[in-house]
């Protein structure tokens, strides 16, 4: 199964010059999905986790199944404001402003070992962001994990921990 066969790229989206992946047609084919997770289940149990950690919110769509699969708890990084009860948040700087990042307080119990999954790993910031959160609650962060990477931005070079991911696009 080629998973590349089952993304779609739009060009202009979400404004001019990006290039966006979109793996809502990789999720609508059930074939191409299942491969998808399987990959993944692959790439990750090597690392041993005791939960995977999505990122809102394609990252939910990729760590829920998968964590299932690997028969551990998932958990959820949010956008600021939409988790219930007590949260702990870290901002980090974007090219123009900042943005935030929340976990719910209790989510992780401290030395606990967690992968981190987005759909796609670009500059490597929002990922740098989870990881440095995760770190802030005492997770013992072992890896991260992508569907797609944007090798020409090079993110892993901002990631301090072992990064996999399943298809690559080098423009
Ligand atoms: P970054 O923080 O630069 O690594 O951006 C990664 C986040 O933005 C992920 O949550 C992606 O879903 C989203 N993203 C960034 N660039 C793209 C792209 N070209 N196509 C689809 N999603 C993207």
């Amino acid at each position: 199964m080629d998973i590349r066969q089952h993304i779609r790229s739009i060009p202009d989206f979400p404004k001019p010059g990006i290039q966006f992946y979109d793996i809502s047609t990789l999720l609508a084919h059930a074939a191409a999905w299942r491969a998808t997770v399987d990959q993944l289940a692959e790439a990750v149990r090597p690392h041993k986790p005791d939960l995977l950690v999505g990122i809102e919110s394609r990252g939910f769509l990729t760590a829920a199944p998968l964590a299932l699969a690997l028969g551990v708890g998932f958990i959820m990084v949010r956008k600021k404001g939409k988790l219930p009860g007590a949260v702990i948040r870290h901002t980090y700087d974007l090219e123009y402003g900042t943005d935030t990042v929340e976990i719910q307080a209790d989510a992780i119990t401290p030395g606990q070992r967690v992968v981190v999954l987005d759909d796609l790993l670009a500059t490597g910031g929002t990922m740098a962001a989870a990881i440095h959160l995760l770190r802030s609650v005492g997770a013992d962060v072992r890896a991260a994990a992508f569907i797609v990477e944007l090798g020409f931005l090079d993110g892993r070079k901002n990631l301090d921990v072992p990064v996999t991911t399943l298809v690559s696009y080098d423009q």
